[in-house]
């Protein structure tokens, strides 16, 4: 079978080798679809923290079963699934509390450990969603937008509650998104006005700020002076994450979703005068996988405006330097092997 691996950063190369046979409690599956991420584009690039070479990329992932034993999801061989990309341990003091997003022995496929930028994959079958109903498209972009879902989980934003969504990237456009179907007024802040207007255009943001044009003031007279409940951050940019603080109303929340290579400095005082709660959000959980598939079978996100490019897997290798330029204007680039 084919398959295209990252030797080193900035390296990719295809290659065959065998198909993985079936191995018990697992899943033989055939690969539909790769959606490429931001993580992705980092390991390729050789700044992503968690990352070893050689690696087979890929966690966004379609696929079709191949071959599986008796399962209590009732899958079997033909049905589409989504799969949780994040293979987790069952028994370290996070999976036990049921926080298997950030388990002590984590294994991310794509990161950790090989991933979907192959034919065929093996891989525990309790990771696996059903998703007959779904189109390849949506069964490949439910992780993405799941890394959205967790986030807001963890804000615990509601009807009526004023976020801040840094960064109108794939994840941040996912948070975006969201935050209209749960109810939410949002406000995005980026760099770049192209993004700015698809996050309104197309994904409902209700105010759009320059990163540069005095976003807290905009913020504050957009509020009453209040400012928001919620701020996220998916720029993973450190000097991003160091003035988001100042979107935060008093007693609000602040979420890290991206993720930077280094420290953080805050303003003590400021951020204590605010009694801010300051989290990280990794990943995503099974409950947050199943609210994505129910926005998303209530027809309440907008696929078409999220995937811009359709590649074939061959042109990985040689397309994955232009998807990672800053000038990119890829919002979502799906890959298929046919
Ligand atoms: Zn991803
Ligand atoms: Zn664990």
């Amino acid at each position: 079978m084919k398959y295209i691996i990252c030797q080193n950063p900035e390296q990719l190369s295809s290659g065959t080798k065998e198909k993985p046979g079936f191995e018990n409690g697992n899943a033989l599956l055939k690969v539909n679809r790769v959606g490429i991420c931001g993580t992705d584009l980092h390991a390729f690039k050789g700044n992503q923290p968690f990352f070893s070479y050689p690696r087979i990329l890929g966690h966004e992932l379609a696929a079709e079963v191949v071959e599986i034993e008796n399962n209590p999801q009732g899958l079997r061989a033909g049905d589409k699934v989504a799969i949780i990309p994040y293979v987790n341990c069952g028994s370290c003091v996070a999976c036990l509390a049921g926080k298997t997003n950030c388990c002590q022995r984590i294994q991310v496929l794509g990161v950790h450990t090989d991933g979907g930028m192959q034919e065929f994959i093996s891989i525990p079958s309790r990771l696996l969603l059903p998703a007959n109903e779904f189109d390849l498209d949506e069964i490949a972009i439910i992780e993405p937008l799941a890394i959205g879902a967790h986030a807001l989980r963890r804000a615990q934003t509601k009807a009526g509650d004023s976020i801040v969504v840094m960064g109108c990237g794939p994840i941040g456009l996912g948070i975006i998104q969201l935050a209209k179907y749960i109810g939410a007024t949002v406000f995005v802040i980026d760099v770049n006005e192209t993004r700015l207007e698809i996050a309104k255009s197309q994904f409902q943001a209700d105010h759009f700020i320059h990163a540069l044009q005095e976003p807290v003031e905009k913020i504050k007279e957009l509020t009453h002076g209040n400012l928001v409940h919620s701020v996220f951050d998916a720029t993973g940019n450190k000097q991003a994450i160091e003035n988001g603080i100042h979107y935060m109303r008093h007693g609000g929340n602040y979420i890290l979703v991206g993720l930077t290579k280094g420290e953080l400095a805050f303003h003590h005082p400021s951020i204590h005068a605010k009694e801010t709660t300051l989290m990280c959000s990794r990943n995503a959980t099974l409950e947050d996988f199943q609210f994505v598939m129910k926005v998303l079978r209530e027809k309440k996100f907008n696929t078409q405006a999220y995937i811009t490019k359709r590649v074939n897997f061959e042109s990985i290798p040689t397309g994955f330097n232009a998807w990672t330029s800053a000038d990119s204007k890829e919002i979502k680039v799906m890959t298929t092997w046919n």
